[in-house]
């Protein structure tokens, strides 16, 4: 493809994606795809010969489409918010257009310049203090093994460069609440500390970690001759949007010499508003931090932060130092591969750039306090409606609810409502995710798309009562 050839079908895929982006909100959200469906639709071996971009086009049409769920569908209710804005899909764009990669400075100053100082917006933004430097990762799983990885070796004193983990005569200890992400046990496991040094700590009644059982955890740990390493607290768990109390955890951490790293992958994106930051008070208290401006606050994925407060530690941990990445700038500049574990990386600040400097940051606060307030009008009415409960407080734009018809209970209650969500998913009208709370379904309304106004939220209640209150 010649650059004249690209301009000609860029600028058509350019408007394939703004006609589909206006005309999102009359596409059924719910892929209704059987499995298989699609791979049967497609060729089964590569072509031989170039092929015509127009047919190209039209498969994305005719096969991609009809198996897509729709996140960006203003009634899209399921998983989390991942806004994708469209500043930041054409900053995505461009960092694949320019093609450059990231493996040192020197390999494209711009690319981690621009990182800095988009990281240092962001860190101002959600009011960190100018203690945290920060780098982009892919996901939060990554900089959640990478968090790990650091508290790891400083507690092993880096064993990594001995015998590791296996030479070590007492076992290394996670701790980290029973509603943490999965991705928090998948990066312990990862790490090499093993499912057995892994403890899940209870909850409260607001499903926020307990410290004095945290506490009472690490005290048995260290009796019985283990070595506490590593608390992961949750600022917004997923299944309920719980915040694990930072303040009293990072004195525990503080007390018993452990690594503190803050899950805020989801909601770390509502510290934008000042008056949220109560939630996680004691943040300053924490080694390392993760939130992605790809979910909430609308950057194309992927795009996760990792803060922490001692880069030079994290550069220990990760550095390897080929002579052919080394350069005469090495002392002087950030070389972002020694900051994770890829060596190359995209220049995934563009999009974060692109996005913060064309919405601003007032409207991306404007957005978000109108999901709050979505939320909360729907908690409102849910509770106001006999047979409907809102099951776990609402910090932010999760709700937990349930519809509890009367003499309904135990299995019979989980098959209720599992019914009906799949009758509103199917519907292809809005799009829910069920969950299992407390050993009961429940149902997760998760508020937050751009396109979601007040009207949309409306209309799903009203389905919601339809539709469960008639099944
Ligand atoms: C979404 C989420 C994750 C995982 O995020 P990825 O970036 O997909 O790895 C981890 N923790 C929490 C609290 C989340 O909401």
């Amino acid at each position: 493809m010649t650059p004249e050839e690209f301009r000609a079908v860029g600028h058509r895929l350019i408007d394939w994606i703004a006609d589909y982006r206006k005309a999102l909100a009359d596409r059924p959200i719910m892929a209704r795809t059987e499995p298989g469906e699609i791979k049967a639709m497609l060729p089964s071996s590569p072509p031989q010969d170039p092929e015509d971009f127009d047919r190209i086009l039209a498969d994305v049409d005719r096969i991609i489409v009809p198996g897509l769920t729709l996140w960006q569908h203003p009634s899209f209710f399921g998983y989390f918010p991942s806004n994708v804005s469209l500043p930041s899909t054409l900053g995505d764009f461009l960092s694949t257009g320019l093609g450059v990669l990231g493996l040192s400075w020197q390999s494209s100053p711009a690319l981690t310049e621009l990182e800095e100082v988009a990281v240092d917006w962001m860190r101002q933004l959600i009011g960190l203090s100018a203690a945290w430097s920060g780098v982009i990762q892919d996901t939060a799983s990554t900089s959640t093994l990478v968090a790990l990885l650091c508290a790891r070796e400083r507690g092993a004193n880096f064993a990594m460069t001995r015998g590791g983990l296996q030479a070590e005569p007492a076992p290394l200890v996670v701790y980290a609440s029973g509603h943490a992400h999965s991705s928090v046990e998948k990066a312990a496991l990862l790490a090499g500390f093993g499912r057995d040094n892994v403890r899940a700590i209870p909850h409260d009644d607001a499903y926020a970690m307990r410290p004095d059982a945290l506490d009472a955890a690490i005290r048995r740990d260290l009796a019985e001759g283990r070595r506490p390493c590593a608390i992961v607290a949750g600022s917004g768990t997923t299944g309920t949007t719980a915040f694990d109390p930072i303040a009293p955890i990072a004195e525990a951490a503080r007390t018993h010499g452990l690594w503190l790293h803050v899950d805020a992958a989801m909601a770390g994106s509502a510290m934008i508003l000042p008056e949220c930051r109560t939630l996680w008070e004691g943040i300053e208290g924490a080694d390392s931090l993760v939130l992605n401006p790809h979910k909430w606050l609308g950057v194309a994925f992927d795009c996760s932060l990792y803060y922490v407060r001692d880069p030079e530690h994290l550069v220990r941990v990760m550095s390897t130092n080929p002579s052919y990445l080394q350069s005469s700038a090495d002392g002087r500049v950030k070389n972002y591969r020694d900051w994770g574990i890829p060596l190359g990386r995209r220049f995934r600040a563009l999009k974060l750039w692109f996005h913060l400097r064309a919405e601003g940051a007032e409207a991306l606060r404007t957005r978000l306090r109108r999901d709050l307030a979505n939320a909360a009008w729907l908690a409102d009415q849910v509770r106001a409606t006999p047979r409907w409960r809102v099951l776990a407080p609402v910090p932010l734009q999760t709700l937990c609810i349930r519809h509890e018809p009367a003499g309904l209970g135990g299995e019979a209650l989980d098959r209720h409502t599992l019914r009906w969500v799949d009758a509103i998913n199917r519907s292809g009208a809005a799009y829910l995710t069920p969950a299992v709370l407390d050993g009961r379904w429940m149902v997760r309304v998760s508020i937050g798309a751009e396109l979601t106004e007040r009207s949309h939220v409306e209309s799903l209640w009203g389905r919601l009562r339809e539709v469960a209150e008639t099944s």
